[in-house]
């Protein structure tokens, strides 16, 4: 709330100009997940916060007014050098592979004529289960009614259900210490599957019901990818096999994570896949090297942040944009205006002391 009534400030006493101007040779990749049709959408909502195809519209239709979008092949010879550095770029990206990213973001990227990459997860392609979180999501919001306490390996998670915001943020601490549990997420998806089942057994509610229709959280099938490889506005990059963190991974189950996505994706839209994304940030000097000598030619991270020429291309930054949030606050994070603000802050409060 207090962001956004800074951002409002800045944005209208036009303070945001000067740092796009200081800015204006970085470029901010977009990290977007699934964009829904409110009115289309199964008779349910994620808590996770998925953008409308409508607030995806409102949006690129207020960025491009300030930015040029470029895909994410044109930003990589900017950041490599291997061609002149450019004013006002952004590149956007999905993660996930969501169907709705073909149903709902793709025409709205086409009417704008907005380049993107999409990063799907192979496993998830034969549309038989669903991601585990989304899974969770649905069973917390089906099977319970009051605030109750879950037992997950022993530690106790309080599922307040109170208010929307308080329950998402009751699953967002759960699906934390869930992973923080994990070193391997193969070992994750077994152990969690029968955390939620517990969950489902409750009302009988599972999202497996229903997901062959789910508009929220189906895959995109083998077909959906070849269809939104088709257009030439889109590109697939891999997000591994499995949806799995490789950074605790040894190297020769990075290797098959990496190939087996790689070559599978290249088989089936009949191009070379030369990006690529790490499942929830997941990354160290290590996978970026592996991810390099697999032939790959960028890697995304999760990392808050922006690009310049010179930067390591297999850990470029991205800015989250899961949520809706006002015009003013979404400029004032894209041009870093929030950043020399906290800065500057910051600079006050120690001179102060
Ligand atoms: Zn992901």
């Amino acid at each position: 709330m207090l962001r956004s009534v800074i951002s409002t400030v800045l944005y209208w006493s036009g303070f945001f100009y000067i740092s796009h101007w200081l800015n204006r040779y970085e470029i901010p990749i977009l990290a977007l997940h699934g964009v829904i049709d409110t009115e289309d959408n199964t008779g349910w909502l994620p808590l996770r916060s998925f953008l409308s195809k409508e607030q995806l519209d409102k949006h690129i239709t207020f960025l491009t007014k300030y930015y040029n979008f470029i895909s994410l092949d044109e930003a990589h010879d900017i950041i490599s050098g291997r061609v002149p550095k450019r004013k006002y770029c952004m590149v956007i990206t999905f993660d996930d592979g969501y169907l709705n990213n073909l149903n709902y973001a793709a025409p709205v990227l086409a009417k704008h004529d907005v380049p993107a990459t999409f990063f799907p997860t192979i496993v998830y392609q034969n549309q038989q289960q669903p991601f585990w979180f989304d899974r969770l999501d649905y069973a917390v919001q089906h099977n319970i009614d009051e605030s109750t306490t879950l037992v997950f390996d022993g530690d106790q998670f309080e599922i307040d259900t109170t208010d929307k915001q308080v329950f998402k943020e009751s699953l967002v601490k759960l699906v934390g210490a869930i992973l923080g549990k994990y070193t391997n997420d193969l070992d994750l998806t077994r152990d969690v599957e029968v955390f939620i089942k517990g969950i489902e057994e409750r009302k009988g509610r599972s999202l497996l019901d229903i997901y062959q229709n789910d508009k929220c959280c189906l895959a995109m099938s083998a077909s959906d990818i070849n269809s939104l490889a088709a257009d030439p506005l889109f590109t697939i990059g891999s997000h591994t096999y499995d949806h799995i963190r490789i950074g605790p991974l040894d190297d020769n189950e990075v290797l098959e994570q990496l190939q087996s996505s790689k070559q599978m994706l290249e088989e089936l839209i009949g191009r070379s896949v030369n990006h690529f994304c790490y499942p929830c940030g997941s990354y160290n000097e290590r996978t970026m090297q592996l991810v390099q000598e697999c032939g790959f030619s960028t890697g995304m991270t999760s990392d808050d942040g922006t690009n310049v020429p010179g930067d390591n291309l297999f850990s470029l930054r991205r800015r989250s944009l899961s949520k809706d949030i006002p015009l003013a606050e979404l400029l004032c994070i894209t041009t870093g205006t929030l950043d020399i603000y906290e800065k500057l802050k910051k600079m006050i409060r120690q001179l102060g002391r």
